[in-house]
């Protein structure tokens, strides 16, 4: 049996090493030596400051009770850790940059430094911490009488001395020194607290250790391994709960998953170890499969003790002392002891952060505000505020452990502690959307940002607090039973109907929707200052903007002399002049102060955010600095900065697409103008050789008229006529080539008017007349009695008809050459028509049917030529029709005939 005086001895000596670690590692720390501190193996130690006495105990009685549960409580945080561990870092970098010093600090800057934000947050966080830390005393002393109870020891309250005998009180006593002693040596300096994080991870290790030891006995002292431990297990009906994963499930278990993985962000003391005493980002790293594996060899550490307690323990037994009380049954007192070592490890090391953290809040936004309205405080001149603050910090440690103290001796005697832990998670995961939301919404406000915490807060207290307060019997129970203003829809534990709930998850519904859905509607109603939006920037894109973002937004002007007073009075005389001394030295000056500059202000701002919080640095900040504007240029840039790269980078590429479509444009147009050169040339050469043939004969006949002086006339007669031709054909040649190119190049004169086409083709078949009787062809007019009206210029669309008939004459030579004009479709009221030119002749020759209307192209050679024809007539003629709107096509050709089409367009019937 142990005796309580060696319980005692045994605690106070292990509670003096932690002091003793904590001492040498804030000194060699001091001396600039941290070591093997900063390391990720001791930052995750630190965060299993979250399996604290609750867990620690009480893990092993929820697997008792109620089975698997336990596991949630673990699971949470694996999932954030595993799988977002960018949010943590993002946590971590946001607040080196902005010197964050909790997590009522941190909401308080993204939302403009709001003082008002700073407050609510701190009050949450004390409401909802504070039975923690009771829970915390409460788990000492129990486990303390667990073990002296058999050497006669009173319990705690029933003496007058109750309050020197209760082991709560000293273990209170002996956190409030040590968190003072070593939470509060000074300020500044980001918030870093090397001894205590160093003697933390300690007390981390000891506690896995520890409960590893119990675990390894209850295997291997008590039972022959796994498989006998399961057997027992087996055979008992309490132990099957624990097998029986798909039974046990519950709504409940998501939300105790939920509320645990928003405890290890939102908790002040996970958020001081994870975040604010962050050493080294790079640590996160290690950390996130690290401290997973922590919680997961504390999770299977639970279950060989829980089914030992159940199977060799008295019924009965009270499983929230399984850890002890398996040992202590076993008659093992020593490792009874480590086990008590180990909870004590777990309650303390919670107490120390929490009452650090609380301790930061409640001196940075609830006194800190106040003491500098004061005058004296307040003052440029006098008072020492750094000093102040200090006081202020220890004595808001002692005013919390008196709290958590009394709230414990308050609620000693009746259960309400029990539930306390998941009630507390829910209270401090109100911070959540604000917290989340303020990291990755750029439009969240501060009114979004009150609403919702307010609403949160106010609903966690109504289902959580309020129950489970009316159930330990002091207060609230008349509005618990009947709801508040006796209305049942108001019923704290069946708020507006929702009945049969589990109360966590009930609770936690409310609040929560509460909290999200103000946060998001509010946000979207109200507009941010520019102080927000420009926070709402550095936090939401804080991977992408430095410190220069703030630096270049904010204008204000203060001079160095203010400046300098008011960070020694904040952060004393030796920081103040190593800061003002280092900011001399980065712009390049040997005199020890700088010159005053926009940058300076906000540099300095920062560093005083480091010791009091955002809001009230901004408040000290503004009393020096004058004519403080943001300049919307700067919001705006960051604000957009991730836009406007986006942005960017469209429109390059905008851009570049243009510039292929350009190219190919461009290369389209040259692969054009080296054809249009190639056709020049060949039409070139294609002229001088039609130019040639008929110059050529001219000349050699008029040089035999000269040369030949013996010629008879009827000789000369022929020559000369043969010259007359060909000077005719030449003429001709030359007119069609200049026509050709006037209509080319569209200078054409045009007289378009309303004529009946009828009118235009039968007088075509007239002027053709002669040449057509001629050579015995027979012109058919099927053009009908109908007029067909056409908006056209009456002499170039004759002379396409001209062009046609005067082919069909030429070519078509068979027996009985007919030549047949018609129309397609009726004429009427608009719509296409087509003229049809139909001869019977021996077709167009194949080789040029493909090239028909390009210039030139003739399907004769010079010794089959039946006429003197040029080749340009097609090409002139669908020119002109092209130019009115219309075509020239080839309907058919072959051997019985050929047929052209002149297309064009009706113009609307003439009104009379
Ligand atoms: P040309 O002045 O040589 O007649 P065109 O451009 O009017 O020039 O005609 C081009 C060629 O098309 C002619 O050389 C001829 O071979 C062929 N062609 C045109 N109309 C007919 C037709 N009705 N029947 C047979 N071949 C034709």
């Amino acid at each position: 049996m142990l005796s309580t005086g060696l319980i005692a001895v045994v605690a106070s000596l292990y509670l003096g090493g932690l002091f003793l670690l904590a001492f040498i590692i804030d000194r060699r720390a001091k001396r600039g030596a941290a070591g093997f501190i900063n390391s990720p193996v001791v930052y995750t130690l630190s965060l299993a400051v979250y399996c604290t006495s609750w867990t620690f105990y009480g893990a092993v009685g929820s697997a008792a009770r109620t089975g698997l549960e336990y596991l949630t409580i673990y699971l949470g945080p694996t999932l954030v850790l595993l799988a977002w561990p960018f949010l943590l870092r993002k946590l971590v970098r946001i607040s080196n940059a902005q010197r964050i010093t909790s997590i009522a600090d941190f909401i308080s800057a993204r939302y403009g430094k709001s003082s008002s934000i700073s407050v609510l947050v701190t009050l949450i966080a004390l409401i909802g911490v504070t039975p923690y830390i009771a829970l915390q005393l409460k788990a000492v002393a129990a486990s303390f009488d667990a073990l002296g109870v058999t050497q006669g020891w009173e319990p705690a309250g029933t003496s007058t001395w109750g309050l020197f005998s209760d082991t709560g009180f000293w273990v209170a006593v002996c956190m409030a020194t040590f968190v003072i002693l070593f939470g509060t040596r000074n300020l500044g300096a980001d918030e870093h607290h090397p001894g205590i994080v160093a003697a933390i991870a300690f007390e981390s290790f000891v506690k896995l250790f520890s409960l590893g030891a119990i675990a390894a006995f209850a295997l291997f002292g008590l039972n022959d391994g796994f498989e006998d431990l399961f057997a027992r297990g087996a055979a008992n009906p309490d132990v099957q709960r624990l097998y029986n994963f798909a039974d046990g499930f519950e709504p409940r278990w998501i939300a105790t998953t939920f509320l645990s993985a928003a405890a290890i962000l939102c908790l002040p003391r996970q958020f001081q170890v994870a975040v604010v005493e962050n050493a080294d980002e790079r640590h996160l790293v290690t950390a996130s499969w690290l401290f997973p594996l922590y919680l997961l060899l504390v999770s299977l550490f639970v279950i060989p003790i829980a089914i030992s307690g159940m199977t060799s323990l008295p019924a009965g037994s009270n499983p929230d002392l399984f850890v002890l009380n398996v040992p202590l049954a076993a008659g093992q007192d020593g490792l009874a002891l480590f086990a008590f070592i180990g909870g004590l490890s777990a309650a303390t090391s919670m107490v120390i952060v929490a009452s650090i953290a609380l301790a930061i809040m409640i001196s940075n936004h609830l006194v800190a505000p106040l003491l500098l309205r004061l005058p004296f405080f307040g003052g440029s001149e006098s008072g020492n505020f750094s000093t102040t603050l200090l006081i202020v910090r220890r004595v808001s440690i002692a005013a919390i452990l008196t709290l958590g103290f009394s709230y414990y001796r308050l609620t000693e005697t009746s259960n309400a502690l029990a539930s306390i832990g998941l009630i507390s998670f829910a209270g401090v995961a109100q911070f959540l959307p604000a917290l989340i939301g303020g990291i990755y919404w750029r439009n969240a406000t501060k009114p979004g940002a009150t609403a919702g915490l307010l609403a949160g807060f106010v609903l966690w207290a109504y289902t959580l607090l309020v129950p489970s307060m009316a159930g330990a019997g002091w207060a609230f129970i008349d509005v618990n039973e009947l709801g508040l203003f006796s209305q049942s829809l108001l019923k704290p534990s069946a708020l507006f109907g929702l009945a049969d709930w589990d109360p966590l998850v009930h609770g936690l519904f409310w609040s929560m929707s509460f909290n999200v859905g103000l946060y998001v509607v509010v946000s979207l109603m109200t507009n941010a200052s520019p102080l927000e939006r420009l926070q709402s920037a550095l936090f939401v894109d804080a991977f992408r903007t430095g410190e220069e973002g703030v630096e270049g937004a904010l204008q204000r002007s203060a001079t160095t002399d203010d400046l300098m007073r008011l960070t020694i009075r904040i952060l004393g005389p030796e920081r103040a002049q190593d800061i003002f001394r280092d900011y001399a030295r980065r712009q390049g000056l040997r005199d020890p102060l700088p010159q005053p500059e926009p940058a300076l202000i906000a540099h300095i701002e920062r560093q005083l955010a480091g010791s009091i919080g955002a809001a009230s640095a901004r408040t000290m900040i503004s009393r020096v600095a004058h004519g403080e504007t943001i300049t919307m240029d700067a919001v705006i840039s960051l604000l957009d900065e991730t836009q406007q790269v986006i942005r960017y980078s469209r429109d390059l590429e905008a851009k570049s697409i243009e510039l292929e479509r350009t190219a190919e444009q461009l290369r389209e147009a040259n692969e054009q103008l080296t054809k249009l050169d190639e056709m020049k040339d060949d039409f070139l050469s294609q002229v001088s050789h039609e130019l040639r043939t008929p110059m050529t004969s001219i000349r050699s006949f008029s040089e035999i008229l000269v040369s030949t002086p013996d010629l008879s006339d009827e000789q000369a007669r022929r020559f000369i006529s043969v010259i007359q031709q060909e000077s005719e054909r030449l003429t001709r040649l030359l007119d069609e080539i200049l026509e050709l190119g006037r209509l080319e190049s569209s200078h054409l004169e045009w007289h378009p008017e309303h004529a009946d086409a009828t009118v235009i083709f039968r007088a075509a078949i007239e002027a053709m007349r002669g040449l057509t009787q001629e050579r015995g062809i027979s012109v058919r007019d099927a053009l009908g009695d109908q007029p067909i009206p056409v908006e056209a210029d009456p002499d170039r669309l004759k002379q396409v008809c001209i062009n046609l008939l005067s082919n069909a004459a030429k070519y078509a030579t068979g027996p009985a050459p007919v030549v047949e004009i018609s129309h397609t479709a009726p004429a009427g009221g608009g719509g296409e028509i087509e003229i049809l030119v139909r001869d019977n002749g021996p077709g167009i020759a194949p080789v040029i049917r493909g090239t028909l209307f390009t210039k030139f192209s003739r399907g004769w050679s010079q010794s089959t030529a039946p006429d003197d024809g040029s080749g340009l007539g097609l090409a002139i003629s669908k020119r002109i029709m092209q130019l009115m709107g219309g075509d020239l096509r080839l309907v058919d050709t072959g051997p019985d005939g050929t047929c052209f089409a002149i297309c064009f367009s009706l113009a609307p019937p003439q009104p009379n």
